[in-house]
């Protein structure tokens, strides 16, 4: 491509999209801290045991309802915490349903529920000395080499204040890559302290209201390659994370599915890949051909169910009260988003752009 196609990339990166995305090559990056902690002013808590975490961890489930039109399906919360407590219908009901059956192994394992990180951060451009404005970023998560397990070392562990918006350092990431090919080589926390406008650490957003919410019949829908009720929120944000095997090429771990980062490059080149990426979708307002597709279409897992004539079936006419729960995983002091439609994670990026 042309060194401004390059460019444009390079700029929808810094400046498009909800989610944030690294560039191929080194990203200088800066953690958010929690809503929370930003008090009034914009001055940071800065008592530490009042301080609250500055990401999310949840379980995701990838690739659900694939059909020839979306290969890679859609991604939805998965209603067990990381301890693995909660209910799920995909985790307890339909995943153990398809073990059994020796065609449906692939998709089970496909569609199990993955681990998943958002933190928030800001892209650094160390030129102009200036942050963008924070967005929520879906970090690779799965297994201790991550980048997301990574970077929650940094947080725990290192010397340096990595929240602080006077004191608090950036950390230097390297991304090479794509796809499954994505690594993370260099994660380091840059040597000086950079400080953060007030400006910037005022457009922080509550990651609570991000992290999607289980929904059984949202996952039925999905499943069954059913409408979904709120079709904004169809999946897509970002799949990103999902193995999050990338980082360091240990691709055994769960990876398999999709490649998630190559999202990040390619959906605005190619827009097919977004496909896969589905979840990135918020940025798809302008690739929204994706969505289009989606939902309606039975998602042929729908179709082998029916041909095999099971309980699918039934269950969706079971009246099954499966009201939502919300994910509880969001974090100790996450508040209760009740009634509020699932957010951008696990939802397609359909309409929700605001400019
Ligand atoms: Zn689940």
């Amino acid at each position: 491509m042309s060194w401004k196609d390059d460019a444009r990339k390079r700029q929808k990166e810094k400046a498009g999209g909800n989610q944030l995305k690294l560039a191929e090559g080194e990203n200088s990056v800066r953690l958010m801290p929690d809503k929370k902690d930003i008090l009034k002013g914009g001055k940071m808590q800065s008592d530490e045991d009042k301080q609250h975490s500055p990401y999310r961890e949840f379980n995701l489930h990838y690739g659900v309802g694939a059909t020839k039109e979306k290969p890679n399906g859609y991604t939805v919360a998965c209603g067990l915490d990381m301890a693995g407590d909660g209910e799920c219908w995909l985790c307890q009901e339909k995943i153990p349903e398809l073990k059994k059956l020796p065609k449906k192994a692939a998709t089970a394992e496909r569609i199990k529920r993955k681990e998943a990180v958002l933190m928030q951060a800001s892209l650094y451009d160390g030129d102009a000395e200036t942050f963008s404005n924070p967005k929520p970023w879906n970090v690779s998560a799965g297994g201790p080499k991550s980048l997301a397990s990574r970077l929650a070392n940094k947080l725990l562990n290192s010397k340096r204040n990595l929240l602080d918006p006077t004191k608090g350092h950036n950390i230097n990431i390297t991304r090479t890559g794509d796809g499954m090919n994505t690594r993370y080589p260099d994660v380091d926390v840059d040597e000086s302290p950079t400080p953060l406008p007030i400006e910037i650490l005022k457009k922080v957003v509550d990651l609570d209201t991000l992290v999607p919410e289980y929904d059984a019949e949202d996952q039925k829908a999905v499943y069954f390659g059913r409408k979904r009720k709120n079709e904004d929120e169809d999946e897509d944000e970002d799949d990103e994370d999902e193995g999050g095997d990338e980082e360091t090429g240990e691709e055994e771990e769960e990876s398999g599915e999709d490649s998630e980062e190559e999202t990040e490059d390619s959906e605005e080149e190619t827009g097919e890949e977004e496909e896969e990426s589905s979840e990135d979708s918020e940025e798809s307002e302008e690739e929204s051909s994706e969505e289009e597709t989606e939902g309606e279409e039975e998602s042929s897992e729908a179709e082998d169910e029916e041909e095999s004539g099971e309980e699918e079936t039934e269950d969706e006419e079971e009246p099954e009260p499966a009201p939502k729960k919300k994910s509880a995983k969001a974090k100790p002091g996450s508040k209760e988003k009740t009634g509020k439609p699932a957010p951008a994670p696990a939802k397609p990026p359909v309409k929700k752009k605001k400019k």
